[in-house]
């Protein structure tokens, strides 16, 4: 990029909000899928027509530009691939408003999840979808991966929260999507479209959302079993004997493991898997769902039903849950992370799959995550040094979404294709819908500027050389 282009971005955003030094490069050039492609300039814009004025500078110049959060997203969505400006959101950070009447938000796209969710906390009001990166994730990379989290099964994933946005076109035009209303059914559902597409139509600068009221109350149990298949076929029999958890999410003995220093009680040396499982509702349909609970685990031999008693437990199981991730780099410092989901009736067959990969290949795979959706994250962990253990890896990869897909699942639950998965979505899905996506992609952006090298297999389209 030369530095005419850098002295206009600099006209748009400021001096201070903007980059061309390597060490601030070296920060946007990475997320949490490890890889790193250097941005050619970095700029903090602070408001929607900033945005628009350096989407359109950008366009004009045939430069890529790349949205990003905070970097957590595991497909490498953030990160550019073909250099170019990275625009990083964080300064659109604005809770703009709150409207507790009709329970709607609308918010910048740089907000912190969970401190959205502490604020409408004070008002008796919650955001529902709740990643486990909650903490440092921004809500508009969730709305650009359509990011789900353990309340999903019961209060769906963000796509469900979302009602309107509003979004910067390739152009620099600005484009208001959905309503301020529970229902709306003019035209095409363009914030559908907009929500889990990374990036790669447009640049999402305001965010309306759905809210609910706080549940009354709150019970959190963890159920520990010393066999895998009972304690994974029990994810389906919960929800077949009418008890609707906010959170179904299983561990594996090894994601145990990682995180065994953290559960409020060292688990058994036989302990197989583990469940979290947690009611919400009023304190009478809480009682009464935990009744069913009870009844249903004591029906199974090989488990053990521990309620949560203090609010210090819940807060040790969950930082037990949120830091399998992390605290599995203890195994190996490389790490594959999947994300399939299956029906929920077939975890079972995806687990002792998972199981026998891990023998046969030799690698240890850790399989947890939000089974009451049957979205399992698989992770295939590997030192990575040399070529055989590469291709066991691949080779892993391919025989899980093979078996994925022959289970009529799917290859991501949530945290979408970037990279990373890019050259396996024509496993899933056939050549008339990889051509209509691309066909949109072109409408919305010809030169191919936004994100590209993103969802599509590397191509003649998604070669920005090829426009840019
Ligand atoms: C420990 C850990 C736990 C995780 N747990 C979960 C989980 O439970 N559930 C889950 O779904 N994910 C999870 N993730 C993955 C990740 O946190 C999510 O994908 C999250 O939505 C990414 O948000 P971000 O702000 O970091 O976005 P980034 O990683 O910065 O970006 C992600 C994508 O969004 C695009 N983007 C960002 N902002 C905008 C914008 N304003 N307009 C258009 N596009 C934009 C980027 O270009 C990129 O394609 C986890 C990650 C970690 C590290």
């Amino acid at each position: 990029m030369n530095r005419d282009i850098f002295q206009k971005i600099v006209q748009i955003v400021g001096r201070k909000h903007c980059s061309m030094e390597i060490e601030e490069r070296h920060c946007y050039s990475y997320d949490n899928s490890k890889q790193t492609f250097l941005p050619d300039a970095v700029a903090l814009p602070d408001s929607t027509e900033q945005v628009a004025a350096l989407v359109k500078l950008a366009n004009n110049n045939k430069i890529p530009i790349v949205a990003r959060g905070a970097g957590s997203g595991t497909t490498g969505g953030a990160i550019p691939t073909h250099g170019g400006i990275v625009l990083s959101c964080t300064r659109l950070n604005r809770i703009l408003e709150i409207d507790r009447e009709n329970q709607i938000a609308i918010v910048e796209p740089g907000v912190i999840t969970g401190e959205f969710q502490q604020q409408l906390k004070k008002h008796g009001l919650m955001y529902a979808p709740d990643p486990a990166s909650l903490k440092f994730c921004t809500i508009g990379g969730n709305v650009a991966e359509c990011a789900g989290g353990p309340s999903a099964i019961k209060y769906g994933v963000t796509k469900d929260s979302i009602i309107g946005l509003e979004v910067v076109l390739a152009n620099g035009d600005i484009l208001c999507t959905g309503c301020r209303t529970e229902k709306g059914v003019v035209g095409y559902d363009l914030t559908r479209l907009f929500i889990g597409s990374e990036g790669t139509l447009g640049i999402i600068t305001r965010i309306i959302t759905r809210l609910l009221p706080l549940p009354e109350h709150k019970e959190t149990f963890l159920l520990t079993s010393r066999s895998l298949p009972e304690a994974t076929a029990l994810v389906a029999t919960i929800l077949q004997k009418n008890i609707l958890p906010c959170t179904l999410e299983y561990m594996d003995k090894t994601a145990i493991a990682v995180v065994s220093n953290l559960l409020p009680e060292a688990p058994g040396k036989d302990i197989e898997a583990m469940l979290i499982i947690e009611i919400d509702g009023s304190q009478k349909h809480t009682a009464e769902q935990a009744e069913l609970l009870r009844n249903l685990a004591a029906t199974r031999e090989l488990c053990t039903l521990r309620q949560a008693a203090t609010e210090e437990e819940v807060t040790e199981i969950w930082k037990a849950r949120r830091s399998i991730s992390p605290a599995a780099f203890k195994l190996s410092p490389h790490k594959t992370s999947e994300d399939v989901v299956v029906p929920r009736s077939r975890i079972p067959e995806l687990v002792s799959f998972c199981e026998a990969l891990s023998r046969d290949l030799e690698l240890t795979i850790l399989t947890f995550g939000h089974a009451g959706d049957g979205n399992i994250h698989v992770n295939i962990m590997s030192c990575n040094t040399t070529e055989l253990e590469k291709e066991k890896v691949v080779a892993a990869k391919k025989a899980l979404f093979e078996k994925v897909l022959g289970m009529n699942g799917t290859l991501s639950g949530e945290h979408g294709i970037g990279t990373s998965k890019s050259a396996f979505i024509s496993m899933e899905l056939n050549d008339t819908s990889i051509m209509i996506m691309q066909q949109i992609k072109q409408l919305f952006d010809k030169n191919n500027i936004l994100n590209p090298g993103k969802i599509f297999p590397a191509n003649k389209f998604s070669d920005p050389s090829a426009s840019c």
